[in-house]
């Protein structure tokens, strides 16, 4: 199995996990962007936003929206992004769907700017921060 992301999946390969179901999975960038920087993805393996099915596409950008809210509404981002790339043409590296949620803590370093290597720290601490709020995103995929 060549994908990362279904061997992230499958625990094969390692991971920071904020979330998971039978269906999506979230976990930490390995280089992010800003701190706090997660991606969603849908645990079958579809190449990219034009090859998902509706409902798994539908119920993946709630994931992605309630995350972003809870960044907004409960720890005080002012901002976020949340974005897919489709082809290599728009920068898409994995090709297993996924969104990238990216809040932005007040200094804008430009779309793509500020990335770094994810540190041990800086994972925990991110981990951390949504260790109470699975609650939340529970309550918010109830929705459909
Ligand atoms: P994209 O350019 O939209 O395909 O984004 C792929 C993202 O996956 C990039 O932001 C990478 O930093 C991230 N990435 C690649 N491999 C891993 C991994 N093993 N764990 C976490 N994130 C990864
Ligand atoms: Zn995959």
């Amino acid at each position: 199995m060549a994908c990362v992301f279904c061997r992230i999946v499958k625990r094969e390969l390692p991971s920071y996990i904020v979330y998971e179901d039978d269906k999506n999975m979230v976990f930490l960038d390995i280089y992010p962007v800003s701190k706090g920087h997660l991606l969603v993805i849908p645990k079958e393996h579809y190449e990219s936003i034009h090859d998902t099915p509706g409902k798994i596409l539908a119920r993946t950008w709630l994931l992605a929206s309630i995350l972003g809210k809870i960044y907004r509404v409960e720890m005080g981002a002012p901002g976020v992004n949340i974005v897919t790339n489709s082809g290599s043409a728009a920068g898409q590296e994995v090709f297993h769907f996924h969104i990238h949620v990216i809040p932005r803590w007040g200094r804008w370093t430009g779309f793509w700017g500020g990335r770094h290597r994810l540190s041990e720290e800086e994972a925990r601490d991110v981990l951390d921060m949504w260790s109470s709020k699975k609650e939340l995103i529970v309550k918010g995929l109830s929705e459909i």
